[in-house]
């Protein structure tokens, strides 16, 4: 590289970095983060942030954990990497400590990311239904407004137009009905009965769709990345009951859900179902390393034991289970379980949103909703009409948010006409007063913005 002076850290980050989502940016718009401790990241000018966001929801200790510095360097110490053909002992311990975790015996599937894990469960399901001697079943059913991932598969799954509709045609066999949301359900319906009627549409679909081609359900617990759109009780029950009927395997993609953030370890665990493919990741490293799990129920795995070539499950990913990553996500865990993390989400959560529903006597705010450490704050321009809030008037809380000092998410999709709710997901380990301080400032800033 030919330079004649020295440039700064911005200036290389504005000539050689492509940022995700938007590539280019206005002069000082990108924060370069130098460090973090607990729930606070620094950039490199010093400026102090509270991570409202956990990263992109998935730093579940917090910041600057050397005890997972640690688990890193001592496993790469001892054999930095064996591919998943064979074994390793922090995978081993892994496997088993997650299946210990869960309601049923399963077998773990590793790779890198929540995409990959959803890949992998839409590659078994497919395949599974093949070895039963039922080879037409292809098709996913999933949900508008949910987000499984970026790759060709994860993004047909996902329901969200704006991520999709510049990189069409994607995968086929993917179709979507609508999630229940509960803000805007109909008023002559109650909210049991307006739940079950969106879970049977899921029925509709796999009737409509010929019954024999469905081959699997994904869906989250509850929609995250699409707005904390949350579901009554009953709705999971009856998409549980619904898949069984029709031999319609059901994953539930627990990427942002899995590991305490709604207050139990795994999200559908409040709903007391058992999946029979569960895809992970986000938390279960928190982040500091790249590990992914598609957590497959035994009798499923039994499908793929045979030892005939066509038996096989065709599936490498050379990363996929690192002893690295596997050992920071046992020790991760460990941490969780020492610190009773979970138990913390569930109670700093309900403190959290206890505050948080405050917010809804200010004219814009349309509804509050969460679980755990999960929120989202609804913003709409009539709390009549319930018309979603233009990106001018969100974009603004959110900048204001960052002006004092609290980083929040935004969620919704500008091409449906609803990208208006804000999102809080901050690490299980927050103290009281972090969560006094994300308070202060949406008091604040909404009193400020009225
Ligand atoms: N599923 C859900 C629910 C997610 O939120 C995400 C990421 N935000 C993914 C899958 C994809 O995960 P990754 O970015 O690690 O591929």
């Amino acid at each position: 590289l030919q330079q004649t002076e020295k440039l700064s850290l911005e200036e290389m980050d504005r000539q050689y970095v492509w940022h995700h989502i938007s590539p280019y940016r206005e002069e000082g718009a990108t924060m370069i983060v130098e460090k973090g401790e607990g729930s606070w990241i620094t950039d490199q000018n010093g400026n102090r942030y509270l991570d409202g966001m956990s990263g992109l929801w998935c730093v579940n200790v917090g910041y600057g954990r050397e005890e997972l510095a640690e688990a890193a360097a001592e496993q790469i110490k001892k054999i930095a990497y064996t591919p998943m053909t064979n074994s390793h002992e922090p995978a081993i311990e892994l496997a088993a400590k997650v299946n210990s975790m869960l309601n049923d015996d399963y077998v773990m599937f590793y790779s890198n990311s929540g995409s990959d894990a959803n890949e992998v469960a839409f590659k078994i399901a497919r395949q599974y239904h093949q070895q039963n001697g039922d080879p037409n079943r292809y098709k996913v059913i999933s949900r508008y407004r949910a987000y499984h991932g970026s790759s060709m598969g994860a993004l047909s799954a996902t329901g969200q137009a704006l991520r999709k509709y510049k990189y069409e045609p994607l995968s086929s066999g993917f179709l979507h009905v609508s999630p229940p949301d509960n803000y805007r359900k109909p008023d002559n319906v109650t909210v049991e009965e307006y739940n079950l009627q969106k879970a049977r549409e899921i029925e509709e679909t796999i009737n409509y769709e010929q019954k024999e081609s469905i081959a699997a359900v994904i869906m989250e617990p509850l929609i995250t990345g699409g707005g904390v759109i949350m579901p009554h009780e009953v709705y999971a029950q009856e998409v549980e009951r619904i898949c069984e009927r029709h031999g319609v395997l059901l994953i539930i993609d627990e990427v942002i859900c899995g590991f305490g953030r709604t207050g139990k370890a795994f999200g559908h665990q409040q709903f007391n179902i058992k999946p029979d493919i569960i895809t992970m990741a986000k938390g279960l490293t928190s982040a500091y390393l790249p590990l992914s799990i598609t957590a497959v129920r035994k009798d499923i795995y039994e499908a793929f034991k045979g030892t005939e070539d066509n038996q096989h499950f065709r599936h490498v990913n050379t990363f996929g289970g690192n002893p690295a990553a596997c050992a920071v996500a046992l020790k991760n865990i460990e941490i969780m379980e020492r610190e009773s993390l979970f138990e913390r989400s569930e109670q700093l959560g309900a403190k959290l949103l206890q505050g948080l529903k405050e917010l809804e006597n200010h004219p814009n705010v349309g509804n509050v909703r969460g679980l755990g450490l999960l929120a989202g704050i609804e913003i709409v321009e009539d709390k009549e009409t319930k018309e979603p809030a233009p990106n001018d008037r969100v974009a603004k809380l959110i900048a204001s948010c960052k002006a004092k000092g609290l980083i929040i998410g935004r969620n919704g999709d500008t091409v449906a006409g609803q990208n208006n709710i804000l999102t809080l997901s901050p690490p299980l380990s927050s103290t009281d007063e972090d969560i006094d301080f994300i308070l202060q400032v949406l008091n604040e800033v909404f009193a400020e913005n009225k």
